[in-house]
């Protein structure tokens, strides 16, 4: 019907330049840390800073979303 893109091209996808889409982490927000953990049973830090790798994203704060 004067489609010239062809089979296979996904308008809703804007990131052709890349050739993927990059998912930021919700769980960390893209940070790549969730939680602080400074190895003590009782934390007594003033101000505890998010340290923990977070687990989703392996500390990438998001991945790829090859299409
Ligand atoms: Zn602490
Ligand atoms: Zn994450």
């Amino acid at each position: 019907m004067g489609d010239t893109a062809g089979p296979g091209m996904d308008p809703d996808i804007g990131d052709d330049d890349l050739g993927y889409e990059w998912v930021t982490c919700e769980a960390c927000g893209g940070d790549g840390v969730d939680g602080h953990d400074c190895g003590e049973d009782t934390c007594n830090c003033l101000r505890p800073e998010e340290n923990r790798t977070c687990h989703i994203c392996r500390g990438e704060g998001g991945w790829k979303r090859e299409e």
